[in-house]
């Protein structure tokens, strides 16, 4: 078994989102992704959905993915979101031997000096960094650094190395984001083709980011 999850604000959820999950869920073999919802966010700005809605935009956007799944924990707790908690439990649910990846993109990584205990995250799963519009590899220690220890050539599922290596993906790039679709409903501008049409209509239909 092959486990990923792709954690996230979705706020609201794009076709950045849902491209790059589809094309890393083939690329990586994997049955199921899981975007995962972050509850109360970290490292940003509060989100502007609440975690249902967001959690409603998702399933509307990956309703035609059977590849994708949600991962529902971090919004169903109170406490920040803290990546290496919900590794360290998804891990301790699936066992030892079986492959787990965590997806983000190369802004993402960019900050992961940032996150709570990061050089630990490698002790739960391996890291997979695709490429997005406008974000560098990261070019600093200590982070520069920690990548070239851990990065691998082969991001396939093997079972011998269930974690502890950083992959660089190349998937086709789409340069989308939530920041955009937000600033364009705020301006009151069309967000077609950034995000699926049900999505769109919820946006609109709860007067989301006006
Ligand atoms: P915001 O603009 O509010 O910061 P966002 O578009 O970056 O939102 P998030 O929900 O914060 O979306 O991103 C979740 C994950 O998806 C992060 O790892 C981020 O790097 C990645 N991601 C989002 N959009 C893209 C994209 N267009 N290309 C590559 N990665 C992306």
């Amino acid at each position: 078994m092959t486990i990923a999850v792709f954690g996230g604000t979705f706020d609201p959820v794009h076709f950045g989102h849902i491209e790059i999950a589809t094309q890393l869920a083939e690329h990586l073999r994997i049955d199921s992704l899981r975007l995962m919802p972050c509850g109360v966010p970290v490292h940003r700005q509060q989100p502007i959905a609440n975690a249902n809605q967001r959690l409603e935009m998702l399933g509307m956007a990956i309703a035609d993915r059977p590849q994708l799944a949600i991962e529902r924990r971090e919004v169903e707790q109170s406490e920040p979101s803290f990546s290496i908690d919900s590794l360290r439990r998804i891990r301790a649910e699936i066992g030892p031997e079986h492959t787990l990846f965590m997806c983000l993109g190369m802004d993402a990584l960019e900050q992961l000096q940032h996150w709570h205990q990061w050089r630990q995250l490698l002790d739960y799963c391996h890291i997979v960094a695709v490429a997005r519009p406008g974000a560098q590899r990261p070019t600093k220690p200590p982070l520069k650094r920690w990548i070239e220890q851990h990065q691998s050539q082969q991001p396939a599922a093997d079972e011998s190395r269930p974690c502890g290596h950083l992959f660089f993906c190349s998937v086709n790039l789409l340069d989308i984001s939530s920041t955009e679709i937000r600033q364009r409903l705020k301006q009151r501008r069309s967000i077609d083709r950034l995000t699926p049409d049900a999505v769109i209509d919820y946006i609109h239909r709860h007067h989301l980011y006006e």
